[in-house]
């Protein structure tokens, strides 16, 4: 196993600027090349960590040459367990019509809504591993076996609105809890220095009390440490994405939910669906690494909304995908809503990667309450990138978006370990290295 200290993985294999055009560097990995937006003052010939296709800091020559020497042999080894998963292997028992959708899939063709619905309407276990393994083939074709392991910091479950399926919503009677600003540096230092992080998620609900000032000077201090700084803090003004893309902040997550404006208007009372997406645009074209996305299973979602979700986190221009099942919360109106299945999530990874061959899709945590083995089901239908929470434990388990998430109590690392041994087990790189 490749570690760089005793409980810390290597998130981010260091590769070589071989050209610069513009502000789009080409970095050598190993003889594979990858593009990535220069964010640093790096040369060509000079070593360089990527993350999530941004060029975040330089590594000395030395230290990336011992990098890359442990990293060698275990970067040919992984890709070939991961070639091995990957194979698709038919069993006889599909329908033509089935078998006509995939080999559209296999030929590089998009598929029509109408193909995405039929896939979506399969029941039968052999047909819907033959679509899991079809997409799981597509990932490995068109993106390798790198999976980018991101850190979460929750750093307040505070939100003013009241979102009819979140645990933290704004009249939820949990118990509330902001982390300061230096509390915050202090555990993204921890993650950064002492796990190896090289891009940190700060997430929370939509709490004002973090203004324009104490959010820059937050995002300032964090990519000072070399690493990628992703925000997640919802409906802001642009002046706050402008101020904090500013200060170094290079990607953010922004979800919108639902494209169903009825559903939306009835689940997120207060909020508006086109101010969000106008916000996701903005984001994006202020040159925002773009992860966004939508909850799969709200009451009344159709087939037709699930396709036209995905449909529109493309249309968007998502660099990464984020979606999450329902998992009823307690005290919510949706609580006794059923949560969404399995199976229902893992049909959207596939979808999702048949409508975007080159996108991140990224694993949740909630996949994990649904059931242990889903994190690794997802990795294996399709998806590409996982997020791990860091945050620090007494405030970790307050942070009750749903119930039973099963990292509340684990150590950082222990899942880091778990997360490396599944990755391992699997034969993805638990790296991130550009696109
Ligand atoms: S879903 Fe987001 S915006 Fe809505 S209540 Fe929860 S944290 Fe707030």
């Amino acid at each position: 196993m490749l570690y760089s200290g005793e409980n810390t993985l290597c998130y981010a294999i260091p590769g070589k600027l071989v050209a610069i055009k513009g502000n789009i560097g080409v970095v050598d990995y190993f003889g594979e090349h990858r593009n990535v937006l220069i964010d640093t003052d790096a040369k060509v010939g000079e070593y360089v960590y990527a993350q999530g296709g941004v060029l975040i800091s330089k590594v000395s020559k030395e230290e990336a040459e011992e990098t890359l020497a442990l990293w060698k042999e275990q970067f040919f080894a992984l890709k070939k367990v991961d070639q091995k998963l990957s194979s698709v292997k038919k069993t006889g028992k599909e329908s033509a019509n089935t078998l006509a959708i995939l080999q559209k899939v296999n030929v590089g063709k998009q598929l029509s809504k109408e193909d995405m619905l039929a896939l979506l309407k399969l029941d039968n276990a052999a047909e819907l591993k033959l679509v899991y393994d079809t997409a799981n083939n597509l990932r490995q074709k068109r993106n390798d076996n790198a999976c980018c392991v991101h850190g979460i910091l929750e750093f307040s479950n505070y939100c003013k609105n009241n979102c009819h399926y979140c645990g933290i919503r704004k009249s939820s009677r949990i118990k509330r809890y902001r982390m300061t600003p230096d509390e915050i540096i202090a555990a993204a230092e921890h993650a950064v220095k002492e796990l190896g992080f090289k891009a940190i998620v700060l997430q929370s609900g939509e709490d004002e009390w973090y203004d324009d000032e104490r959010l820059a000077r937050i995002v300032r201090e964090i990519r000072a440490m070399g690493v990628l700084v992703f925000i997640s803090i919802g409906v802001r003004s642009k002046e706050t994405y402008k101020r904090l893309y500013d200060a170094g902040a290079r990607a953010v997550l922004l979800r919108f939910e639902t494209s169903n404006r009825k559903t939306f208007d009835a689940l997120r009372p207060g909020t508006n669906l086109d101010e969000r997406l106008e916000l996701i645009k903005y984001a994006k074209k202020l040159g925002y690494i773009l992860a966004t996305g939508f909850i799969v299973g709200l009451p009344g979602e159709t087939d037709e909304d699930l396709i036209d979700n995905i449909l529109l986190t493309r249309s968007l221009g998502a660099d990464m995908y984020s979606f999450g099942p329902l998992i009823p919360a307690e005290e919510t109106p949706l609580e006794k809503q059923k949560p969404t299945t399995k199976e229902m999530l893992l049909k959207t990874i596939a979808l999702t990667r048949f409508a975007d061959p080159e996108a991140k899709i990224l694993v949740t945590t909630a996949f994990e309450t649904l059931d242990k083995d889903a994190r690794r089901e997802g990795l294996l239908a399709g998806a590409n990138s996982l997020m791990l929470n860091i945050t620090p434990v007494q405030f970790r388990k307050l942070y009750r978006i749903y119930p039973g998430r099963p990292d509340t109590d684990k150590k950082i690392e222990e899942g880091i370990k778990q997360t490396v041994e599944l990755l391992y087990s699997l034969g993805r790189a638990p790296t991130d290295l550009g696109i």
